[in-house]
């Protein structure tokens, strides 16, 4: 399956909030989180151990919320992204 790198940034101030390794070319509706390739940050998360430890995606400069964690499919965290909060940059 192709994929490429994705830059997901803010619809409201334009601020970086992560880059994401997208696989195949269909609409970008959840972000999982062990795709996401910074800030690393994200990687503690992954093994932390259910949704409700993870943090609404908000951008850290205006706090626009971006996303809101679900659990997809045995357990893979992931954040159900909000339509027209972001923008995309192909890196
Ligand atoms: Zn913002």
């Amino acid at each position: 399956m192709p994929s490429r790198n994705l830059d997901i940034l803010c619809g409201q101030c334009g601020e970086f909030i992560l880059r994401y390794r997208k696989e195949g070319s269909g609409q970008l509706i959840r972000l999982y989180l062990d795709r996401i390739l910074e800030p690393k940050s994200f990687a503690s998360f992954k093994t932390s151990g259910g949704k409700s430890r993870l943090p609404v995606l908000a951008c850290p400069e205006c706090n626009q919320p971006i996303g809101y964690p679900v659990e997809h499919e045995s357990n893979r965290l992931a954040y159900r992204i909000i339509k027209g909060s972001f923008k995309k940059a192909a890196r």
